[in-house]
């Protein structure tokens, strides 16, 4: 990038994040610990100003000199903030002109500090800028700054002044649910013309936001125009209030066992611990909750999804009621048309449970490829890059490029979607498994031209669990693979005997370059005869275990109903197939694929006698059976 940079800023409620976008395409730029979310927290303590998750760590310990949540008094006065207030830990009052100051007590000896909500804003942006410029090395001077979408004047005004005094200058202020829709390449496809409704769901630590977009591809200098369609949403609804029931249900079975009610200086240790147990329940069925109440004894329970899901219910209808209202007060401009894409936003939908209800409400399995929490600064580094005019580095797809598949065993990758197939595309293909008793199915997406997984790259992974055991080959899944007209490619596993179904998505082009794709493409042309060689061999050295182990069993339980020279054959026949399986194993050069294929063959010949004795014996056996 030899022109200057602009970076793209998310300044959050809770947390901020900055990105940046090049010829890699957009990513988000990790701090030291390696997280790129910065809290959106300020402690100002012994003449030193802290930022981040320190600030956060420590605010318990520093309420009154922690300024957390600084977003909800931007640009509004002390009157529009009542109702928020009770909520802040630090002091807030009357400034000039009806704006609004915050006041911390000063270091012993000194006087208060009285700080506008810009400053604080400035000191988290200064943070986020120092960050970019020690990634990119080099100074950093203007950026892209989301705002929610309800945001008005004058809190955009602010938001303006804030970057001022951060040193960066506001080249665009970028309503949240746009940049997250950016970050999808959503109304950036080149050839269609067609307009894109996207309804986009953030719930984040306090905020609750829904909007309904349309966004209509354009020439010029944006390649499309946005409208927001209808916006609605809550500004005191979000994660937070989930810690609280969790921490409360705690709180109530704590008095229930010992009588004594937790006290009230421990009531933070119990959120963030009720924290810690919500994000654990997003990703495990369980969450153990352990509490040493000192002489009271020791409060021990586990928490199951489930349980967090009823307690949480409420608070996800909330949500899902003003997404309603919103699709109801956007219908006249829908005019009957579905919604192209369902975004998800904020780390708080990473709940299972509001991802199916999202997923309901809108009839669209939504769109959760890209971070939730990373989302809008992604987008908000894409329209960085339109508007510093730098190439796009998001590909534009009317075809896929390189193949996608999923690894089989022995490490090839099964092809589901071929190269060049238009979007949008849909296949499907039937698996199974090679190992009996199975319940857990792991698949891992690949995408690229070359036979073997190893060679390929790997877009993700996800697990199928929980099928009933059933012997190798039996379970019957079908794995369907779904590329959307704006290139985000869903994976769904469905295994038909039992019904479970998992399913992922990703950004297959993500961080890809054209020339990249070009270079994989030119790759499998270089490597093309070996790769099918290696794939050939280890696919026959799966189907000759799974013979081997097949034919062997009945072999230890019939061999004695064979004649002698027919046995002494067959069991010739395993061991040879089994030599040749162990060497190709060790070395897939080792074994000439038609040699291998030649002995599987024999085997399945040589074994036609014992299948026939094997299944006579399985049919006396179902019949002459006792009661
Ligand atoms: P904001 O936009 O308000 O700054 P974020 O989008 O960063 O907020 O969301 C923060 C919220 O997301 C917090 O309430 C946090 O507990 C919640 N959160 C983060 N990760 C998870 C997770 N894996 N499961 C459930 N909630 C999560
Ligand atoms: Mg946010």
């Amino acid at each position: 990038m030899s022109h200057e940079p602009i970076i793209g800023i998310d300044l959050g409620t809770t947390n901020s994040l900055v990105a940046i976008c090049d010829a890699q395409g957009p990513r988000t730029i990790p701090d030291r610990s390696g997280s790129p979310l910065v809290p959106s927290a300020v402690r100002y303590a012994q003449g030193t100003t802290v930022v981040g998750a320190d600030a956060r760590r420590d605010a318990t310990a520093h309420p009154r000199h922690t300024v957390l949540s600084v977003k909800r008094l931007m640009g509004r006065s002390l009157a529009e903030v009542g109702a928020d207030l009770p909520f802040l830990s630090y002091a807030v009052e009357a400034g000039p002109r009806g704006t609004c100051r915050v006041r911390l007590p000063g270091d012993p000896g000194a006087a208060d500090l009285v700080l506008s909500p810009e400053e604080v804003s400035a000191a988290v942006l200064r943070h986020l800028k120092l960050l970019a410029e020690s990634h990119l090395g080099r100074e950093v001077r203007k950026a892209v700054i989301t705002v929610p979408a309800y945001f008005d004047d004058a809190q955009r005004q602010a938001t303006r002044t804030a970057a001022r005094l951060a040193g960066l200058e506001a080249v665009r202020l970028v309503p949240e649910p746009t940049a997250a829709a950016l970050a999808y390449g959503l109304g950036l496809s080149s050839a269609d013309r067609t307009p894109r409704h996207v309804a986009v769901y953030d719930l984040g630590g306090g905020t609750f936001d829904i909007s309904i977009l349309r966004l209509t591809p354009a020439e010029g200098e944006d390649p499309f125009f946005f409208q927001v369609l209808a916006v609605g949403g809550d500004t005191r609804l979000g994660g937070d209030d989930a810690d609280h029931l969790v921490a409360d249900l705690f709180r109530r079975e704590i008095l229930a066992r010992t009588g004594a009610a937790p006290a009230p200086e421990s009531t933070q240790g119990l959120i963030s611990l009720a924290e810690q147990v919500k994000i654990r329940l997003s990703e495990h069925e369980t969450a153990p909750v352990r509490i040493d109440l000192g002489p009271a004894g020791v409060y021990e329970r586990t928490l199951t999804r489930a349980e967090f899901e009823s307690l949480i219910t409420p608070l996800v209808d909330r949500t899902i009621d003003r997404c309603r209202i919103a699709l109801a007060s956007a219908e006249t401009e829908l005019a009957g048309k579905p919604l192209d894409a369902a975004v998800l936003v904020g780390g708080s939908t990473r709940i299972p449970l509001v991802r199916r209800r999202v997923g309901e409400c809108f009839n669209l399995e939504p769109y959760t490829a890209l971070d939730p929490d990373q989302v809008v600064a992604l987008g908000a580094s894409v329209q960085a890059a339109v508007l510093s005019g730098d190439r796009r580095g998001t590909l534009l797809l009317d075809v896929i490029p390189l193949s996608l598949g999923v690894e089989t065993v022995g490490g090839a990758v099964a092809k589901v979607i071929m190269r060049n197939t238009p979007v949008p595309a849909r296949a499907t293909e039937m698996f199974s498994t090679s190992v009996d008793n199975q319940t857990a199915f792991r698949l891992t997406v690949f995408q690229g031209e070359r036979e073997m997984a190893a060679d390929c790259r790997r877009l993700g992974e996800f697990h199928l669990r929980g099928l009933p055991p059933m012997p190798a080959g039996i379970p019957q899944l079908e794995i369907t693979f779904l590329v959307d007209a704006n290139g985000v490619l869903g994976v769904s596993a469905l295994e038909r005997r039992s019904g479970r179904r998992a399913s992922m998505q990703v950004i297959p082009n993500h961080g890809l370059t054209p020339e990249e794709v070009d270079r994989i493409e030119q790759e499998s042309v270089t490597h093309a005869r070996e790769d099918m060689t290696r794939h050939r061999i280890v696919d026959l050295i799966a189907n000759s275990n799974l013979d081997l182990k097949w034919i062997g069993e009945r072999f230890d339980r019939f061999s004695g109903e064979l004649p002698p020279p027919e046995r002494d054959s067959l069991s010739a026949c395993m061991t040879r197939l089994r030599g040749l399986v162990a060497r190709a194993t060790a070395d897939w050069k080792g074994v000439a694929p038609d040699e291998l294929h030649q002995a599987k063959e024999s085997l399945d010949r040589a074994s036609v006698r014992l299948q026939e004795i094997s299944i006579a014996a399985s049919l006396r056996g179902s019949t002459a059976r006792p009661g």
